[in-house]
């Protein structure tokens, strides 16, 4: 499958603002480029939600909804379906139009799961349970915490159940999910033909000028889910679950979960934790409008849930249906054995020779310079992206220039001498009273400026800088001497040529008007053309 987390380049900042919010640093930074490492990532969409600059997406699907369309095809629809449109049984009728032979509740697959759920949590007599209903969680517990396999529900996800159901009891056909998750399009591959955001179903609906408000409102298709359809929200698994409650847990948020992992074992036994990567739920997942408070999104699958309480239809006895819903989870989590002399070698370049200059001011998006120097080894960030070096280094190069400038550099400020850099002390030794002249000279403007040192002249172009914040200026004094000298020394030839060439014309003038005289014929023609030629020479000059 392609990749699920693409970047657009050209939109990248480099603010590592995705970074830092991404709970597992699965994201890669080097020679000029940011990618998603596929194999480290964990779904949550939160890079995709947290870019100012919207430079990460998700990979769409919805081309592929034409492949479907005219031919018979199963619409699975996420619970959170109902919290995302306005007019959601309009838009049923919509997908029932466009060929869906059958649209369900995908909470159905949810009731299966919390059937087994229940029974597998009684069967380990107490034993700390976690749902596996969002992939995020069992993505994070393989590739990061595989201590925790042992406490995961081993359960296909509620999408997955559905899909293998409808096949199952409606004919193999395609199944179309439509949920708020990007995480599912992962976790659905071998399950589910085709798995769209309630965004793509949106950006299909108005790329085609469809009308929703223009179809009659349906139900999706029997039978119905019994209590799952409270799944999305905040505490829905464990609604479904009888049990003692305060042993029930609901943990929310990526970095929550990793507490949780982190600390099963002082958790004790005997809770079931309800796991999910969106705070609230599912009804906030990183593909559903925004636009909506999770408040009103929670009130809508409420009067969702009451309403389709009156939908009568059989209650699906789950020991009766024959469906392998087992998943099995796997540890993939990556062996990094990195030697410590080569971590403290990153370190030492980074200009963290001592421990105290180890920040860890979490601006790389690596919450450690060790860490970060890790990352580097491993080839998924760059020593420049921690701004202390990076701003040593610029320093120092800026130091460089500025100490091997050859021209005057003076930082000063009201007058006062900050700084000169070798050049200049060199130029002004034991001259203190003439580098008060000169500061007096730039301040007042004087420019270029002229100085007389044992009779020898310089002459000096400065260009001056204000400092940020007011806190001085930096004049660069330029030595123009030899060029100004060169200047005089062209406009003092062009000057005499000039007279010369006036001299010649004048001579030629009078011997012009003696032939004319000797051969009686006038001369104004030429006169005139000399005049004029005299008056351009003399602008010339003007202009020296
Ligand atoms: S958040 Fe990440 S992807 Fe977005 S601009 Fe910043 S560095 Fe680039
Ligand atoms: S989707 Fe989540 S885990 Fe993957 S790179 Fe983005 S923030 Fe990190
Ligand atoms: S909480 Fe729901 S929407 Fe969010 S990542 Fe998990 S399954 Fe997807």
């Amino acid at each position: 499958m392609d990749k699920l987390i693409l970047t657009q380049e050209i939109n990248c900042q480099y603010c590592y603002k995705c970074l830092r919010n991404c709970p597992v640093k699965a994201i890669r930074f080097n020679k000029g480029k940011s990618s998603v490492i596929d194999d480290d990532c964990v779904y949550c969409g939160t890079c995709i939600e947290i870019c100012p600059q919207h430079a990460r997406i998700y990979r769409t699907d919805v081309e592929d909804l034409e492949k479907y369309i005219d031919k018979p095809f199963l619409i699975s629809i996420a619970p959170s379906f109902f919290a995302h449109f306005d007019q959601p049984f309009k838009v049923i009728t919509f997908l029932r139009k466009l060929g869906a032979t059958y649209i369900q509740e995908t909470s159905l697959g949810a009731d299966m799961v919390s059937f087994y759920y229940k029974k597998y949590v009684n069967l380990r007599k107490g034993k700390t349970s976690i749902s596996t209903a969002c992939p995020v969680v069992y993505e994070l517990a393989e590739k990061y915490y595989p201590e925790v396999i042992p406490y995961l529900l081993p359960f296909l996800s509620p999408m997955n159940v559905h899909a293998l159901y409808m096949k199952k009891y409606f004919g193999d056909f395609p199944v179309i999910y439509l949920g708020p998750c990007i995480a599912k399009k992962k976790d659905g591959e071998n399950y589910v033909d085709l798995i769209l955001t309630f965004e793509e179903l949106d950006i299909f609906i108005k790329k085609n000028n469809i009308d929703i408000d223009s179809f009659e409102e349906s139900f999706p298709n029997a039978p119905f889910p019994e209590r799952a359809r409270i799944y999305p929200i905040s505490g829905g698994i464990n609604s479904t679950l009888d049990g003692n409650w305060e042993n029930h847990l609901v943990v929310e948020g990526v970095d929550n979960i990793i507490r949780l992992f982190e600390k099963i074992n002082n958790y004790g036994e005997g809770f079931f934790v309800e796991a999910s990567a969106c705070f609230g739920g599912c009804i906030n997942g990183p593909a559903i409008r925004k636009d909506l408070t999770l408040l009103e999104k929670r009130r809508r699958i409420i009067s969702y849930t009451e309403k389709m309480k009156s939908l009568e239809g059989e209650v699906i006895n789950w020991e009766d249906i024959d469906l392998n819903i087992r998943k099995r989870f796997e540890p993939q989590k990556k062996v990094i054995d990195i030697p410590e002399e080569k971590i403290k070698a990153v370190l030492r370049e980074m200009g963290k020779d001592n421990p105290k200059k180890e920040l860890n001011c979490g601006a790389c998006g690596y919450a450690t310079c060790r860490d970060k120097s890790i990352a580097v080894i491993l080839g998924k960030a760059e020593k420049e992206m921690c701004i202390t070096y990076l701003l040593d280094k610029v320093s120092s190069v800026s130091n460089a220039i500025i100490e091997n400038f050859p021209s005057i550099v003076i930082i000063y400020k009201d007058n006062t001498l900050l700084y000169l850099n070798p050049f200049g002390e060199k130029f002004f030794e034991d001259k203190s009273p003439l580098l008060d002249y000169v500061l007096e000279e730039i301040e007042s403007g004087k420019n270029p400026l002229e100085i007389l040192i044992d009779d020898k002249r310089y002459v000096f172009f400065i260009k001056t800088f204000i400092l940020p914040d007011q806190s001085g200026k930096v004049s660069l004094l330029i030595d123009i001497t030899g060029e100004k000298e060169k200047e005089e020394e062209l406009n003092l030839l062009k000057k005499e040529s000039m007279e010369k060439i006036e001299e010649v014309i004048n001579r030629q003038m009078l011997l012009a008007q003696e032939i004319a005289s000797l051969l009686g014929e006038s001369i104004a023609e030429t006169k005139s053309y000399f005049a004029k030629f005299k008056e351009f020479l003399k602008k010339e000059n003007a202009d020296l």
